[in-house]
């Protein structure tokens, strides 16, 4: 009889990452562009593969990928680092300069890595909530926090998912000044805010900003993100991170969205555009709440959310991000931004079961919804 000895013992406290989704006709519920990669580079991607050297082990620092990087930002590649999405960087970034007796500055309600990274890596979490009638932060607090003195490390999701919001620039150039922790800026939806701190990165040495291709770029599927930082950060960075995480085909395909990236203008214009028409018709129905967004995504409020979401899913295969059971976030769903048609959809349907829900309500019959108990279904993370 074999034996297994257990592992380490906070493991018990944390549950998998689940990412499993229903399979759905309207998937609007991971931020990630609604559009494959434009023809003309699945075609020139398509004529390289017979000859790429798939048997041969990336280069670990993916150099090519980082010099375009690199000179489109005006820096030098030793300020340049790739990771295997985003979500790789900010495990680095934790594994650096979090871990035991280090401490994580998180605002939440926030991306959720932050806290499961600094959990894994045995990291002390400090929070200072965010506002909960329009999720603000709360500067004065967060510089009380600082002066402390104790924080290593500082996450600012910019905007923030998944509330959408930004910060005032100010209050970002404030806390570098106001400490010498990491702070981490990550604008993982730069390309639809338009918003960067790159400008301060010179006179602040403690900015990392973290970008990924997810979201705009329609590669979500091979998992590439960059972080520009200090290149002593990035030194030490090399340190933590695996040698050989972003594998040959993704550091190539990047590389050629990166040099392509002007075929992605028109899309995000028209996401952009498609956001207000999601805002402003969420905002027209009876009991929607709507939270301005900066990103490619839209938060809302709704009495008995998870119900909704449950709706969506089953009565019109749609599928958002149920967001009701995190804190801060209660009666929350988070919708990403679609084609025109999936949007519409979405709209439609969230207007016949909110008509529906009235007159239900009217009558005094018990709806549906309100027979499911909230049930521990979710979406991914981000
Ligand atoms: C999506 C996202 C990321 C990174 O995603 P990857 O797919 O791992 O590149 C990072 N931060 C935030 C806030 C995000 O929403």
């Amino acid at each position: 009889m074999g034996a297994l000895r257990p592992p380490r013992p906070d493991l018990a406290d944390m549950s998998a990452y689940d990412a499993r989704e229903p399979s759905v006709d309207i998937n609007l519920a991971a931020n990630e562009n609604p559009s494959n990669l434009p023809h003309e580079l699945l075609a020139t991607m398509a004529q390289r593969l017979p000859t790429f050297p798939f048997n041969r082990y990336p280069d670990p620092m993916a150099s090519q990928l980082r010099a375009q990087i690199a000179e489109a930002n005006g820096l030098d590649p030793a300020n340049v680092l790739v990771g295997n999405g985003g979500d790789e960087l900010i495990f680095d970034l934790m594994l650096a300069w979090g871990g035991p007796g280090r401490t994580l500055l998180n605002l939440p309600p926030t991306f959720a890595m932050y806290e499961i990274d600094a959990r894994l890596t045995g990291t002390t979490i400090a929070e200072v909530p965010r506002r909960e009638k329009d999720f603000t932060v709360d500067e004065r607090a967060v510089f009380e926090r600082l002066a402390l003195g104790d924080i290593d490390i500082v996450m600012i999701s910019h905007p923030n998912n998944p509330t959408g919001n930004i910060a005032p620039e100010t209050f970002l150039i404030d806390v570098l000044k106001a400490t010498d922790a990491l702070v981490l800026v990550d604008e993982a939806y730069f390309e639809f805010s338009r918003h960067t701190m790159r400008p301060h990165m010179e006179r602040h040495p403690n900015l990392v900003i973290l970008r990924t291709f997810s979201k705009a770029f329609s590669l979500a599927g091979l998992r590439v993100g960059y972080l520009l930082a200090h290149e002593d950060v990035v030194m030490e960075l090399t340190k933590v991170r695996q040698p050989y995480s972003v594998d040959r085909f993704s550091q190539w395909a990047a590389g050629l969205v990166f040099r392509e990236r002007v075929v992605f203008e028109s899309q995000i214009q028209e996401l952009l555009r498609q956001r207000d028409v999601i805002e402003h018709g969420l905002s027209q129905i009876p009991g929607v709440k709507v939270f301005r967004s900066e990103a490619n995504f839209v938060l809302f409020r709704v009495d008995r959310a998870a119900a909704v979401w449950r709706d969506l899913l089953h009565s019109h295969s749609i599928l958002v991000r149920d967001l009701s059971r995190v804190p801060g976030l209660e009666d929350c769903l988070r919708v990403s931004i679609g084609s025109m048609a999936e949007n519409s959809a979405f709209l439609k349907a969230m207007e016949h079961l909110m008509t529906e829900r009235r007159a239900s309500d009217m009558f005094g019959t018990t709806s549906r919804d309100e027979l499911d108990s909230a049930v521990g279904e979710s979406g991914p993370l981000d």
